[in-house]
């Protein structure tokens, strides 16, 4: 009876362990199984999210331009521009700019924004939802009242992969419609991702379109100023005037440096407007010109900086570029227009590069207008030279030719000049010449019509004053004039005052002679006389006199 109950128990026992093993088994295939189903709904989630994406991919990626496929992205999110919006948003520094997008007005463009403060989120988590307080401090928001309302939710996707995103896609709905928002959200991640690799080339592509441009208007800028000109200051001025119209700026101003370290404008260019506007243009550009005072690199002022320095009317941005050589500051440049939009990184560039060309262009230019001044003018008296005169008498008495009008020349030669080199030296000759060379200029720029006037060193201590539209009367008194304000000069040299006096021939075009050969011959005659005729005294020639040769 005893072995009986225990074989019962035994196998009761067994039992029960069968049991609980069949129990355990069916746990474990239980758990398999939902670890399969799982699986498997990740499988499909994963397969409708690759269909989807394959679907929308497809699409753009059968475009050939960036531009295209982020437009049919735009179309997919933003079904209705009315309800919602949808936009690319490239940010770089502080500067945040949309490139493309759909539903928002042109004032949104302009102001919405992404705040620095959620890029390293968006960095770290890739998409983000934003909505009440957090939509409205996240810049999003910074839109017109109408595409304001359109935003309950904002959904920010990153562009771009790991650290390297360099945009974001800011979007009111999600696609598809009916998919979960986390399914519709991981195909918004993918999407970026895909579009980056896109995006980046089609970055790298208009980049280099930018320095192609950029080299271009650099090789147009420097044409203006490698052109031979006569006039350096109106190469300068046509320089920034192009640099303005590169730069889409109303304004430019040149000014440089006086002696006294001020500034003074020496061109200005750009946009008409009405004489009350453009006097207080030119104030404002004043003002900011003397922003520059102790700036040595590019100031770019919008309309929080304008306001600071006192310019709060017409304009809306303004660039301050200071000119810097070896030396230091010698001018600046000032760009400035009305409207708001802030000036590019590429105009920025520009700007900088024409600084560092017009500053080399300056110094180059004043160094050919010495050069040049030096080929047409005598070292020593710094009246214009023979060869200058030579052309400018050939061309006066053509002028006069044409004209009919008056042409005439004094030649002014010093007295017993030998004696005053043989009494107290050659270097005191030199100085007696300068001081004569002196008083002839001063005497000249008293008469009206001065500014016409060529006084040259004709050669040695003869000195010629060439007087276009004037006729013998008048130079008779110039001469004279000319003939007592040396006499009362006196010349200090050393120890020594030296005291001189000159004789002065005086012809005239075409009373006197009707060509160039012959109204010097008939000065040079008239000379001659008043030297013979005791020196000190101013004569004029007679009516076509004969060339008089022979030493005198
Ligand atoms: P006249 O009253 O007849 O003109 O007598 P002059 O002594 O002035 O005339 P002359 O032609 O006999 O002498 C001119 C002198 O001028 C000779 C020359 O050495 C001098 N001379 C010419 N050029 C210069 C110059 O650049 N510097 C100096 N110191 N002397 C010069
Ligand atoms: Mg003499
Ligand atoms: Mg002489």
């Amino acid at each position: 009876m005893l072995a009986l109950a225990t074989i019962c128990l035994l196998q009761y026992l067994s039992h029960l362990r069968r049991i609980s093993q069949a129990r355990r088994e069916n746990s474990r295939l239980q758990d398999e199984l939902e670890g399969l189903e799982t699986e498997l709904t990740d499988v499909q989630k994963d397969r409708t999210l690759a269909q989807l994406e394959n679907n929308i991919l497809r699409e753009f990626v059968a475009q050939t331009e960036v531009d295209k496929s982020l437009e049919l992205i735009l179309r997919r999110y933003v079904l209705n521009p009315r309800e919602g919006f949808a936009a690319f948003l490239q940010c770089e520094g502080d500067s945040c700019r949309i490139t493309r997008s759909r539903g928002l007005s042109d004032e949104s463009l302009a102001t919405m924004r992404v705040e620095r403060a959620l890029w390293p989120r968006l960095n770290r988590e890739r998409s983000i939802v934003l909505k009440d307080d957090a939509l409205r401090e996240s810049g999003l928001l910074e839109l017109s009242a109408e595409d304001r309302r359109k935003a309950r939710v904002v959904y920010v996707v990153a562009v771009g992969e790991g650290a390297e995103h360099f945009g974001a896609f800011a979007t009111t709905s999600l696609y598809p419609v009916g998919a979960s928002a986390e399914q519709q959200l991981e195909l918004a991640r993918r999407l970026m991702a895909s579009v980056a690799a896109n995006l980046k080339r089609s970055r790298a592509l208009t980049q280099q379109e930018i320095r192609l441009r950029s080299t271009h208007e650099m090789l147009e800028l420097r044409r203006i100023t490698d052109q031979p000109s006569d006039a350096p200051l109106n190469l300068l001025a046509e320089f920034v005037d192009a640099l303005r119209v590169k730069v889409h700026a109303d304004r430019g101003a040149l000014y440089l440096n006086s002696d006294e370290d001020q500034n003074q404008s020496m061109a200005r260019c750009g946009r008409e407007l009405p004489p009350h506007l453009l006097g207080r243009w030119h104030q404002h550009e004043d003002i900011l010109c003397d922003q520059a005072r102790h700036q040595t690199g590019l100031i770019t002022l919008g309309s929080a900086g304008l306001a600071l320095v006192g310019v709060e009317t017409l304009i809306g941005q303004a660039l301050v570029l200071p000119l810097v050589n070896a030396r230091g500051r010698f001018g600046v440049v000032c760009l400035s227009r009305q409207s708001r939009e802030p000036f590019t990184a590429e105009q920025i560039e520009l700007t900088e590069w024409a600084g560092q060309h017009l500053a080399e262009t300056i110094v180059r230019v004043l160094a050919q207008a010495a050069v040049a001044r030096q080929a047409r003018c005598d070292g020593l008296t710094e009246l214009a030279n023979r060869r200058t005169f030579d052309l400018q008498i050939e061309h006066e008495v053509e002028v006069a030719r044409t004209g009919d009008t008056d042409c005439s020349l004094l030649l002014v030669d010093i007295d017993h000049f030998k004696t005053v080199n043989d009494t107290f030296g050659h270097l005191a000759g030199d100085e007696v010449l300068r001081q004569v060379s002196r008083v002839l200029r001063e005497q000249t720029l008293r008469m009206r019509s001065g500014d016409r006037a060529l006084i040259a060193r004709y050669g040695g201590e003869e000195l010629a004053v060439l007087l276009p539209g004037i006729a013998t009367t008048g130079a008779l008194r110039i001469g004279e004039g000319i003939r007592t304000a040396i006499e009362q000069t006196t010349i200090e040299f050393g120890e020594h005052i030296i005291a001189v006096t000159a004789s002065v021939g005086v012809s005239t075009f075409p009373r006197h002679g009707g060509t160039v050969q012959e109204l010097i011959a008939a000065a040079d005659a008239a000379l001659y006389r008043a030297k013979s005729e005791g020196r000190n005294s101013v004569v004029s020639a007679t009516m076509r006199e004969p060339a008089l040769t022979g030493s005198r």
